[in-house]
């Protein structure tokens, strides 16, 4: 359902590279379906001196629109104001509630304010404190407040960060952005948990065999290099993205599909996951950096990154959630950067049947498989009668395309997200505590890893990662069911 918003959304960091690629472009198709009409306004801040009409341009090119969107486009870029600003001065922020006030009355807006801190963390508690002490929040309409990752590089870093915004932001109106949450095929995840009795009944540890996570790039760092070589992959993609996935594959049914219950539930999860001691997590974690292979260079040969940097850009690992009904089950997980395609991939494989009617022919594996990226699909792999005489079983799928049957094509995840946060609803953003539970869970990991001295396992640039990371699964009798490439 379309519901227009009013809001004054003020966007810091409003010339970085994200709000041009994807908040810009995000907040038009919320403007082209409605949700976005009049009464609205953006006010893009940052250190430079742009005019209006150049702020503008960079928006209109930004959206990338063609034919009879363009007519859209300029309506749509008259709504952008730019204000230069530099965050650290208090002076700024009065010419920025003037401005804000101007804007709330020319388009009635009502008060409603979505504050957006687009740029480094360490400006957070900053920011959240001017917004205060000059007034720019209002009290006739809501306040929120949404924040990027990294939230924090450990638990006592995130809690001291959380602790600046809390004290002028309370919990309700922090949006904490983890943008696979905004993904169709992530939400995906409880539809079919959740609307399915078949798969209700089989989600736990009596059926469930094992769970395989992946999220593969196939780039290399690119830019974001100086921030890369401070994170590495653990930081960068498992403590959120990973544990997100993690804790909705996991979570108990919710009371209901509301805010509070899911994130309750979700809380629960990622509480529940299983602390390891420094042995166990040599044992099953895996990190390797990228080297030279396939005509691309390594991750010590790029720019902006030390010759001898020990930065992981690969993370295997496996990890357990042990409540009532995933006790036992191990959650492969593996991400990294250059690997052979880039892919986000979830498949559930399905215990044996208790016995083979069908001996000496073998019976295939059940897994249940979600794509997330590049192709939303959901696809399971069932057993059934090869066509013709006699009797033989075959491997096959059962395919599901969520676009195929007339839908549309999926929203962005920062559109769904900022219609969300418009709406009030954080079902989708991540709540402190889940915060705080990841980073505890992954500073174990890394403090493991920082105190070790062996050097680093490296796997060359198109592969699946190091071989450490296919030996974590042999161990245990299992592979990866996703082998790159050609699978
Ligand atoms: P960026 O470097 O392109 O942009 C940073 C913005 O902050 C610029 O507009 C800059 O002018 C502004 N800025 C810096 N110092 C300032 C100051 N003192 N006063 C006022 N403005 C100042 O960065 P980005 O890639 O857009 O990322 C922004 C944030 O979003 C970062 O925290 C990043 O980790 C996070 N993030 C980015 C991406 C992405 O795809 N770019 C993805 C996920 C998270």
């Amino acid at each position: 359902m379309v519901t227009e918003q009013r809001a004054l959304f003020i966007i810091f960091g409003g010339t970085g590279d994200l709000a041009k690629r994807k908040l810009y472009p995000a907040l038009f198709n919320l403007y082209r379906k409605g949700f976005l009409k009049e009464n609205f306004a953006v006010i893009g801040t940052a250190r430079r001196p742009w005019t209006d009409e150049h702020f503008q341009e960079v928006v209109r090119d930004a959206i990338h629109a063609e034919g009879a969107l363009l007519k859209d486009t300029s309506r749509f870029a008259s709504h952008f104001y730019y204000q230069s600003h530099n965050v650290n001065d208090t002076e700024h922020y009065t010419t920025l509630r003037n401005l804000a006030e101007k804007l709330d009355q020319k388009y009635e807006i009502g008060g409603n304010r979505m504050f957006y801190l687009a740029m480094s963390p360490r400006f957070f508690g900053t920011i959240a404190k001017h917004l205060k002490s000059q007034k720019i929040v209002t009290a006739a309409g809501y306040n929120r407040v949404i924040i990027e990752k990294p939230f924090g590089r450990d638990f006592a870093s995130a809690e001291e960060l959380n602790e600046a915004i809390g004290r002028y932001f309370p919990e309700k109106d922090v949006f904490r952005i983890d943008h696979y949450l905004g993904k169709e095929m992530v939400q995906n995840i409880l539809a079919v948990r959740f609307g399915n009795n078949l798969f209700r009944a089989l989600w736990n540890n009596r059926y469930i065999d094992n769970i395989q996570i992946t999220l593969s790039e196939s780039l290399g760092v690119e830019e974001r290099a100086g921030y890369y070589e401070t994170a590495g992959a653990l930081r960068d993609m498992v403590q959120n993205h990973i544990l997100q996935i993690v804790s909705l594959l996991t979570m108990n049914m919710p009371a209901s599909y509301s805010e509070t219950d899911i994130r309750r539930e979700k809380i629960y999860a990622l509480k529940s996951l299983r602390k390891y001691t420094p042995e166990e997590v040599e044992k099953n974690f895996v990190r390797a950096q990228y080297k030279a292979a396939n005509g691309q260079r390594g991750y010590r040969e790029e720019e902006k990154i030390a010759d001898d940097s020990s930065t992981e850009t690969f993370v295997a690992g496996k990890l357990f959630v042990d409540n009532e009904n995933f006790s036992g089950v191990p959650i492969y997980i593996r991400t990294g950067k250059r690997l052979s395609q880039k892919t986000s991939r979830i498949d559930i494989a399905f215990k044996a049947m208790p016995t083979n009617i069908f001996a000496p022919q073998r019976l295939g594996q059940n897994v249940l498989t979600i794509n997330i990226e590049p192709e939303g699909k959901i696809f399971m792999q069932i057993n059934v009668k090869k066509i013709g005489q006699g009797f033989t079983l075959k491997n096959s799928h059962l395919d599901f395309f969520p676009t195929s049957n007339g839908e549309s094509t999926f929203p962005e995840a920062y559109e769904k997200l900022f219609a969300d946060a418009l709406a009030g609803d954080a079902t989708n953003f991540t709540h402190w505590e889940e915060v705080a539970h990841s980073w505890k869970f992954v500073d174990t990991i890394r403090d493991t890893w920082d105190k070790q001295n062996d050097v680093l396992e490296e796997y060359p640039c198109g592969s699946m990662g190091p071989q450490a990371s296919d030996k974590l699964l042999e161990r245990d009798g299992c592979k990866w069911f996703y082998q790159g490439k050609n699978n």
